[in-house]
């Protein structure tokens, strides 16, 4: 069986059709972006950004995958959780694709489909997932029919955290890529000076606002090298994103670390959850980044997985779930 999944949580529109073995046929997207400046994710612009690309980018999934829109046996889109106007548009086309081609149609957690397309596309079983992305800062990890949030943000995604930093310092939008090159430059520079930054761990949560202050602040009093700051940044935050995943491996005894989420393309935070593994003797798995972004054939992955473990549900009784967290979904594919 086939499945076209359909991705709009937030910036990302993206289509992908996946087989029932787990085989991605094409995975395609179109992402909202915005150069230098003030501007951010407005959801209103960001909808409308996902109304004039959904065409295009399905048509370019079913082309690259070889398959046509008769060949798909189920559809699946994210409908939770995340921005309410993105979710519509995802929501709508699925629905309308498959009123249109009598498919049926499910609706998937999006943060659940991070980790399964991570034990999907890598050698990860049962791990402690690391999801660190734009909206998303979460430890998750399976127990008791449930995938189980042990550890999060207390306020903002650490992906807006970076986000807002870059914006403030005029570095466009999205401002992670920008800060770890900037941070790398600093790494090569022979008096680079590690700033002292807030460090806030409770228990196995994290918090950034009052880092995000702090940062700024520093920033505006231009006592600082921008590549200083930032590599000072990612140090600190990477660290407390790394012992808060730590404490939950030690808490649930698992012994595999996975991680997800855009924010996990940045290689020092890949170098730092591998050296924390080794110490512990644990196993580290990262999926490529095409499946570490918001995707859609993570979306897909798991539409196959409710579908298969016979979870039946009715295009007329879907509806999105912006505020859905991981841990209100019951587990019947594990
Ligand atoms: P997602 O919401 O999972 O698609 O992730 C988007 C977030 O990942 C944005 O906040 C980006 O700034 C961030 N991001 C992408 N690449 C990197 C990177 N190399 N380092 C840090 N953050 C990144
Ligand atoms: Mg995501």
């Amino acid at each position: 069986m086939l499945c076209l999944g359909i991705e709009s949580t937030a910036h990302t529109f993206g289509a992908s059709v996946v087989d029932g073995k787990g085989k991605v046929l094409s995975n395609e997207k179109a992402v909202f972006t915005t150069e230098e400046g003030e501007g951010g994710m407005i959801p209103g612009e960001v909808a409308k950004h996902h109304r004039q690309h959904k065409d295009e980018v399905i048509k370019k999934a079913l082309e690259r995958s070889g398959k046509a829109m008769k060949d798909i046996g189920l559809i699946s889109f994210s409908n939770a959780p995340g921005l309410a106007p993105s979710l519509i548009v995802g929501m709508e086309t699925a629905k309308e694709l498959a009123k249109k081609n009598s498919i049926p149609v499910i609706g998937v957690n999006h943060c659940i489909a991070h980790l399964e397309i991570g034990n999907l596309v890598t050698e990860s079983k049962d791990p402690v997932l690391l999801y660190a992305s734009g909206v998303n800062t979460q430890v998750i990890a399976y127990e008791g029919g449930k995938y189980r949030i042990f550890g999060e943000t207390l306020d903002i995604g650490v992906g807006n955290f970076l986000d807002s930093f870059a914006r403030h310092c005029g570095l466009g939008f999205p401002g992670g890529p920008k800060l770890e090159k900037l941070a790398a430059e600093s790494k090569m520079k022979k008096e680079r000076k590690i700033i002292e930054l807030p460090y806030v761990v409770k228990g196995t949560d994290v918090s950034f606002g009052g880092l995000l202050t702090n940062l700024k602040q520093k920033f505006d009093s231009k006592k600082y090298a921008m590549e200083d700051l930032a590599y000072s940044m990612q140090e600190t935050v990477f660290a407390m994103l790394i012992e808060v995943s730590e404490r939950a491996m030690a808490h649930t005894g698992k012994k595999e670390l996975l991680l997800g989420g855009g924010v996990a393309c940045n290689k020092r935070l890949q170098e730092m959850a591998k050296i924390m593994c080794k110490e512990r003797d644990a196993e580290y798995f990262v999926p490529e980044n095409q499946f570490l972004v918001d995707n859609a054939a993570m979306i897909a992955w798991l539409g196959i997985l409710e579908h298969k473990a016979g979870i039946k549900s009715y295009a007329d009784k879907l509806d999105i779930k912006p505020y859905e967290r991981t841990d209100d979904v019951i587990v019947k594919w594990r």
